[in-house]
């Protein structure tokens, strides 16, 4: 299993997260969550992505590291910024035929999953600001809505 090296930005100690776990990555010293960034191809897709903890933002595209994409890293940031609720996987679509045909991503594409479903899906690049307010609006859009009061709907009356 693939780990990378995340430097806690609380305390500067550099920590081994691995791609998969069954819990959020935490700083070894100061128990801070870390940005959990992974990345998974058609054969690792199912245990990095299905068996997380916390919702995921699959980032399908280009994997080539030297041309990063706007995309890909608005979605870092937002890692980066949301880290103990968002897990971040890249998928390189050269390398994961089976997953850009499961998904329809011939081209680049963002996909918010939770235990293996897809919460909502955006084709193509998006600013920091505007990933930012998808991601809420996707999040709560899957909250149970029985909360909210009964919409009264008066009809005026004379139809006809
Ligand atoms: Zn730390």
């Amino acid at each position: 299993m693939r780990a990378n090296t995340v430097v806690c930005l609380g305390c500067m100690l550099c920590n081994r997260v691995m791609d998969c776990a069954r819990s959020f990555p935490r700083c070894e010293r100061c128990q801070q969550s870390l940005p959990w960034i992974a990345a998974a191809d058609d054969v690792t897709f199912a245990d990095i992505v299905s068996s997380a903890p916390v919702p995921v933002l699959v980032d399908i595209g280009d994997g080539d590291e030297g041309n990063e994409r706007v995309a890909g890293t608005a979605a870092v940031h937002l890692a980066i910024e949301r880290a103990g609720a968002l897990k971040l996987v890249k998928v390189d679509n050269e390398a994961s035929p089976n997953l850009v045909q499961r998904f329809a991503a011939s081209s680049p594409t963002l996909l918010l999953m939770d235990h293996g479903r897809v919460l909502a899906r955006h084709r193509g690049a998006l600013s920091i600001a505007t990933l930012r307010c998808w991601l809420d609006d996707a999040v709560r859009d899957q909250r149970p809505v029985s909360a909210s009061p009964p919409v009264a709907r008066s009809n005026p009356g004379h139809s006809g």
